[in-house]
């Protein structure tokens, strides 16, 4: 089932995910439809605070289509192509963080607006996942990033509260007089439907 984004303003992406006790059925049927609207909304991560859901799970498959829906590994990183995607974890957390780096970031929540945010390169994450069973991770390229990204979103945060004030200012009041693309207007233009949203 394709559930709606939230998308910037809304207040309920301010909320703060709480732990899961344990990985139920209904919380694997949850992870499922997360899975099914971010592949909808050609997102490559999507936590559960953007479907209004506060509980501590997040979906994420960076892997890049090539033609005919084949998936092009070829430029992801060693560690990347050490993980089995799509990637569902529950209670994630970072137990160990590396090096910086940065990288245009966009959001199902505010599609349509990218801006640089900085990451730590590589991290080390812990979390259950839909066996229930403890999983441990090190990640670095693209899919640290978005695990940053989306464990931000879990924690009442999106991207614009890691830009400069300045910046940030100037993004909301961007959003605030144009608003968000209209969601036929992308998919007539080929090219804009292929987006790094998170
Ligand atoms: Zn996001």
């Amino acid at each position: 089932m394709i559930l709606e984004v939230l998308k910037y303003p809304d207040p309920r992406l301010r909320r703060k995910a709480m732990p899961v006790e344990s990985v139920t059925e209904e919380l694997r049927a949850l992870a499922q439809d997360m899975l099914e609207t971010m592949y909808a909304e050609r997102g490559i991560g999507l936590a559960s605070i953007q479907v209004g859901v506060e509980k501590q799970l997040l979906v994420i498959d960076i892997r890049p289509m090539a033609e005919g829906d084949r998936y092009d590994l070829s430029n992801m990183t060693e560690l990347e192509k050490q993980v089995t995607m799509p990637l569902v974890i529950f209670n994630p957390k970072i137990t160990k963080k590396e090096g910086k780096t940065t990288y245009e970031e966009g959001c199902l929540s505010l599609p349509g607006y990218y801006e640089t945010v900085q990451r730590f390169d590589t991290i080390e994450v812990e979390g259950l996942d839909l066996d229930n069973q403890l999983m441990s991770l090190k990640l670095d390229g693209l899919l640290a990033i978005c695990m940053q990204h989306e464990m931000d979103h879990l924690d009442g945060k999106v991207f614009l509260d890691r830009l400069s004030p300045i910046k940030s200012a100037r993004l909301k009041s961007k959003i605030k007089k144009f608003g968000y693309p209209k969601k036929d207007e992308d998919n007539q233009d080929e090219d804009s439907s292929v987006t790094n949203e998170i």
